[in-house]
């Protein structure tokens, strides 16, 4: 109980400091605006700890990053990340359901979406709770620039396959596909996220892909 107060603590620090944003959908359409600039918008769906979107945006000043996570007091964890890597106000991080996404952006508001080791829901009658069901896949759609683009990592064979094929129904292009990450030529410049991390080094291959809404 004492950790969770102490997230809970931290969540409302970095909410009074602005880095956590609870009502996204009163910026659909004027991210810019509260970033104040025309830096593309790079958003990640389920940050977890939030060492991927920390370590992005410390790299890359020059984007601008939403992170959106379900769970309420791990964004206080992810707070605390950005904190201790010096990241400035390119990145948000807001508390709220991916499956409201067309409620927070307005069409071609975003340039690229990250999903990284998103929850399987393995069994069938779940299948609409994964991040890469084709409902879901429309909204990525509707919210992504004509060249935006979604880059998705797992360490799920089943969800890798489910989301492939997903994709190829609903259209979109796919590319830089491997079913081993970690030894492909995609592996520059990866960011190992905290599952990756947990998975990789019990020898879990991870796989990996890009796509675009456009062939
Ligand atoms: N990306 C992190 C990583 O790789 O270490 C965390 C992976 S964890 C398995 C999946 C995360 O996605 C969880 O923190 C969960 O709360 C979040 N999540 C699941 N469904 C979501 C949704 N519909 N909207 C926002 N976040 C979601």
């Amino acid at each position: 109980i004492r950790g969770r107060e102490k997230l809970i603590k931290q969540y409302q620090m970095h909410k009074a400091a602005g880095r956590i944003l609870e009502l996204p959908s009163k910026h659909k359409g004027r991210w810019h605006e509260l970033f104040g600039n025309d830096n593309p918008i790079y958003i990640e769906i389920g940050t977890g700890r939030g060492r991927f979107i920390s370590t992005l945006a410390h790299q890359h000043p020059d984007i601008n990053f939403v992170g959106i996570e379900l769970e309420h007091e791990l964004l206080g964890r992810v707070g605390r990340k950005a904190a201790e890597l010096e990241v400035g106000n390119n990145l948000i991080l807001t508390p709220a359901d991916a499956s409201r996404l067309i409620d927070f952006f307005d069409a071609g508001e975003v340039h690229r979406i990250y999903l990284n080791f998103s929850d399987p829901w393995p069994k069938t009658r779940h299948a609409k709770r994964r991040l890469t069901y084709r409902s879901f896949l429309q909204s990525y759609r509707s919210v992504l620039r004509a060249d935006g683009a979604v880059h998705f990592k797992t360490d799920n064979r089943d969800l890798f396959e489910f989301s492939l094929n997903e994709l190829a129904d609903d259209d979109w292009k796919l590319s830089a596909i491997t079913l081993d990450l970690h030894n492909s030529r995609w592996m520059e410049g990866n960011i190992m996220t905290e599952y990756e991390e947990k998975f990789s080094s019990r020898g879990m291959p991870i796989y990996r892909v890009e796509a675009r809404p456009y062939p």
